[in-house]
């Protein structure tokens, strides 16, 4: 790990009060960088420790407002953005309510696309900057019942593409990470919403090549390294992360 490669570097993390964007979050600040943690509310402010955090929900153009006022008022700009916030919420698509469809279509698809248009101009102004954005596997090959979250995520992928053609020139790189299954909050309400919380995880594990789920911290490196100067050359890409799934047809090679 480089201690510098942030350094000078005011980084806002959405999602930061649990799993993926937690480990981004201390990840980039162990790498030298001034991030700003996003939560949802105030009971997440202990799992940021003494990080900078600020209450936003991400499906609210007004709090985006607010909140990257305070920190370009705090910080004097901004350099990178990563879209973590999302929320997963499962249904086939005659059991999808409209309502649900609307809350995550607004969390996870609007609400990363109103982080990239807001950062946007405080990017411009820094000379360039990086933006993250966490897709997912589904986002690429879909996920059978849960048709709002892996439309959200394809969404991600799309927005990603096209804002990257449209910030090149500006020096704003934006990419989209697909990761396979990482053991979260996120995860772990879902295998307790099965009727066997402990095959869902095993199987979860066996949908890898590697055999296992992968962690918080081995998408926080990656994450580290789009948001990084060291990536300079490399935009609109959907990289997956994904212990081999994705090129295995869903089914484990072990
Ligand atoms: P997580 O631990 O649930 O993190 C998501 C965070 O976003 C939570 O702290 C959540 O708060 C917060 N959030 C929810 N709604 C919000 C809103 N309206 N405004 C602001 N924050 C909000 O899940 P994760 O697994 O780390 O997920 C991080 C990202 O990776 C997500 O985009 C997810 O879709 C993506 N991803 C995860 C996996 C996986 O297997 N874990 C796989 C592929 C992609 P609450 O906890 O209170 O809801």
């Amino acid at each position: 790990m480089d201690s510098t490669r942030f350094k000078n570097k005011v980084v806002f993390v959405s999602g930061a009060g649990s799993g993926i964007g937690n480990a981004a979050a201390k990840r980039i600040t162990a790498e030298g960088g001034m991030v700003v943690c996003g939560l949802l509310d105030e009971s997440q402010r202990p799992a940021i420790g003494n990080l900078d955090g600020h209450v936003i929900d991400v499906a609210r153009a007004e709090s985006w407002d607010e909140v990257l006022g305070r920190i370009v008022a705090r910080h004097g700009g901004l350099d990178a953005l990563v879209n973590c916030a999302a929320i997963l919420r499962s249904g086939a698509i005659e059991e999808t309510a409209l309502a649900t469809w609307d809350e995550v279509i607004a969390v996870n698809l609007t609400g990363s696309f109103l982080g990239c248009q807001k950062a946007w101009p405080h990017l411009k102004r820094r000379g360039g900057g990086a933006i993250v954005n966490l897709s997912s596997l589904n986002g690429i090959r879909g996920l059978a019942r849960a048709v709002a979250y892996a439309t959200s995520k394809g969404g991600i992928v799309a927005m990603t593409m096209t804002l990257a053609l449209e910030g090149a020139r500006d020096k704003i790189r934006v990419n989209c990470i697909c990761p396979g299954t990482i053991d979260t909050p996120m995860v772990a309400a879902a295998y307790r919403r099965s009727t066997d919380p402990a095959a869902a995880a095993q199987a979860a594990a066996d949908r890898h090549p590697v055999g296992r789920v992968g962690t918080p911290d081995e998408v926080a490196a990656l994450i580290a390294y789009l948001a990084s100067d060291e990536a300079q050359f490399m935009t609109g890409q959907a990289i997956a992360l994904d212990g081999g799934r994705s090129i295995d047809g869903g089914k484990s090679a072990r």
